[in-house]
């Protein structure tokens, strides 16, 4: 434990460099603050001589805590966050200077945006953006620096970012729950999403991890042979944390907290090395920016222990990869979770509404979910027996299917008191109140409260997600309250609608084994879409019936959704370049040289003990397995050293994209197999960097 856990007050600390709701109440003249808090709360504009005055108490709150830049923090389509630092700086006429803070530069900024992807949405002569303030995220200091959460659009108004939809898909969501609520009479007049993202991580020695150019260029180990232990005892998933492991969480929740950050629940998860951090759920907003920004601190403290922080979705074949689980609910200004089943039978029918149209979404939108979460890093977890497969489905629990079924075929149901009830929208049995089946092989659980969306890879953001998240379901809802608003006989309309739109689209409920062979082959069946790899997914992105989607909702536009597909799958080939050169500067350098040095040891010992008279029949025989395998793995070299180079033959961006898939990776596995069985043949002082066992086991 590190000494100020002891005499340090959280609550004294929490947040203090964060511009939060305290110190702006603190810090802003009245009506300003009321301003911010609407526009936080409701949505609403900002004036501009309102934001002159927060803009001046921001900066003179900042410059007290030693503050001398400000930037515009946003998230381009890299999927890396982006910022350019100004100071405050403003000359005087008498040569001195004076910090200066404008609304103006609160609200707007102008970073040239040339270099950032667009997927080829900007001409290169407009390669002009400009960063919007997004006030309902607060603004935050790291590295003497205020940190303002911005959206970033192009000046011909096209987005490039991944802030500007997901706020857009917020807005919607809100407006069609708050036309279904009202058909339960409810006077709610905003629905915010909210998200808890679990996060999952490894820890490995910083002196190990510089020696492994895979690591250091990829974040994922491209070589390695098995250690003779994985995480077969299942004794690292909540084990005892290590004393080097504890000193770094408590240091990491400290910075966590400081930024405001909930920071709550930290265990060691299944792999050896792994870790998972979870924070109490917030805004959906809030909560994408809070996770990247999580994401670089746990980057960050690791290496003041001496740590390295893998966020990558692969470190290590052979072991679990990481991912993020992305709890997901809504609720009312008022307070409702509405995905709490509640406990009056309004409650719970609103509630089984709700449920249906998310059924209703996530079936017509599977293919959108699944492309969501594709990254060529997440590519090795789904579907690999460690991860939720790459199908999409719903996991509702016994007692909950118990209930949808019989809504379905309106028979009668026991529920455990032993009292009958027929199910309509009049009777409804209590609903089960907490969830604890929890079947960790579903991608899109029900958890009691909330659905869990398990798919997300470790290092992605989780804007993307709740982007298509939040429009599939305000889609549903929007068909639900098109339908039922001025309807006479509003139960047995509802009724009618819940019952059919269950029918159509019950098949994506499985509460079953995700696991199981025989899962895929009952997907298949059911007609379920099952999209492998990132190649097989991303193209769906711009298929007409979700290009009609997010334009009836303003959420993307066709250009938009191209551009990011385009994005998307030339960030995935770049992904892979990377890998394949890396391997191959490793291959030809350290793996090949090393092998070819052992044979070449083995040899004179053979000469040696040949001309002492001696046996030298078990160094002949490793010396041409090892000879063997030199032979396969420079054959391999030579094959994956052509197939980069013909890459750029390849036209288009999906042509090349699926290039790399099959060919490029297909023959990085192929060498990787040869240089991983050198490795059990050579002497371990002889191997050229740290192997998995100690990468894994000395933290
Ligand atoms: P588990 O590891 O069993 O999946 P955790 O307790 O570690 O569960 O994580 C649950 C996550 O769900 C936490 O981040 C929690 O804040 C979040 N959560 C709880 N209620 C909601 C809600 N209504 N909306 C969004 N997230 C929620
Ligand atoms: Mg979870």
């Amino acid at each position: 434990m590190n000494e100020y856990t002891r005499v340090e007050n959280v609550p004294d600390y929490f947040g203090c460099n964060v511009f939060n709701e305290d110190t702006m109440r603190e810090t802003l003249p009245k009506n300003a603050y009321k301003a911010l808090v609407n526009t936080q709360k409701m949505g609403t504009a900002l004036e501009s001589s309102v934001a002159d005055v927060i803009a001046a108490s921001m900066k003179d709150w900042a410059v007290q805590r030693g503050v001398t830049h400000f930037t515009h923090w946003f998230h381009p389509l890299t999927g890396f966050s982006a910022e350019k630092h100004d100071s405050f700086i403003s000359p005087t006429t008498d040569g001195k200077v004076i910090m200066e803070f404008s609304g103006k530069e609160l609200i707007k900024g102008e970073p040239d945006a040339s270099s950032f992807p667009s997927g080829g949405l900007r001409a290169t002569f407009e390669a002009r953006g400009y960063t919007a303030w997004d006030p309902t995220s607060p603004a935050f200091i790291k590295d003497n620096t205020l940190y303002i959460p911005t959206a970033f659009c192009s000046y011909t108004g096209e987005i490039l970012d991944k802030k500007t939809p997901l706020l857009r898909s917020m807005e919607v969501l809100s407006e069609q729950a708050v036309r279904v609520l009202k058909l339960f009479g409810s006077t709610a007049t905003r629905v915010t999403t909210t998200v808890g993202p679990e996060q999952e991580y490894f820890l490995v020695d910083k002196k190990l991890y510089d020696q492994r150019k895979d690591l250091i260029f990829t974040g994922r180990t491209l070589f390695g042979a098995k250690a003779p232990r994985g995480q077969e005892l299942d004794d690292h998933y909540y084990g005892n944390i290590k004393d080097r492991i504890h000193d770094y969480m408590t240091d990491l929740d400290k910075e966590l907290w400081k930024l405001g950050i909930l920071a709550k629940t930290e265990h060691n998860e299944v792999a050896p090395a792994q870790h998972e951090l979870a924070p109490i759920f917030t805004t959906s907003n809030v909560a994408a920016d809070q996770n990247a920004l999580m994401m670089e601190i746990m980057k960050k403290v690791a290496l003041k222990h001496g740590l390295v922080c893998l966020l990558h979705e692969k470190p290590f074949a052979g072991v679990n990869g990481s991912g993020k689980h992305n709890n997901w609910s809504m609720s009312t200004n008022e307070g409702e979770n509405l995905l709490d089943p509640g406990d009056s039978p309004r409650e719970n029918i609103q509630f089984l509404t709700i449920l249906v149209a998310i059924v209703k979404a996530v079936d017509e939108y599977a293919d959108l979910l699944r492309l969501s979460v594709a990254s060529a890093g997440n590519d090795h977890r789904l579907g690999a027996n460690e991860a939720p497969p790459a199908i999409i489905s719903i996991f509702m629990g016994d007692e909950l299917q118990t209930i949808l079924d019989a809504l379905e075929s309106g028979k009668m149901i026991k529920p455990n008191e032993g009292q009958e009830f027929v199910i309509d929208v009049e009777a409804l049995p209590n609903f089960p109140k907490d969830n604890t089946d929890r079947n960790r092989t579903s991608p899109f659980a029900f958890t009691g409260n909330k659905f869990e969306f398990r798919s997300l890879g470790s290092a992605d953001t989780i804007s993307c997600t709740n982007t298509i998240l939040n429009t599939i379901v305000a889609n549903s809802l929007r068909e639900f309250a098109d339908k039922l608003e001025g309807s006479k006989h509003f139960k047995k309309d509802l009724n009618a609608l819940l019952v059919e739109t269950l029918k159509a689209h019950k098949r994506v409920i499985f509460n079953g084994n995700g696991y199981d062979a025989a899962w895929v082959e009952e997907a298949a069946r059911r007609g379920l879409p099952n999209y492998i790899s990132t190649v097989d997914a991303m193209p769906h992105y711009t298929d007409e019936k979700n290009v009609k989607l997010f334009e009836s909702f303003n959420v993307y536009s066709k250009k938009e959704l191209e551009s990011r597909t385009e994005a998307l799958l030339d960030n995935y080939s770049k992904v892979i370049n990377i890998e394949a050169r890396t391997m191959l500067d490793i291959a030809k350098k350290q793996i090949l040289p090393t092998g070819i040095r052992y044979a070449g040891e083995l040899a004179r010992s053979i000469n040696e003990k040949k001309a002492a008279g001696l046996d030298a029949s078990l160094e002949g025989r490793l010396a041409t397995k090892v000879t063997e395998l030199n032979i396969s793995l420079s054959d391999a070299i030579d094959k994956l050293d052509n197939e980069v180079i013909n890459a750029a033959d390849v036209n288009g961006t999906v042509e090349t994209a699926r290039y790399f898939r099959d060919v490029v990776f297909s023959s990085m596995q192929c060498m990787r197999s040869f240089a991983d069985e050198l490795e059990m043949k050579v002497p371990e002082d002889m191997w050229p960097f740290p192997t998995y066992g100690d990468l894994m086991f000395r933290v």
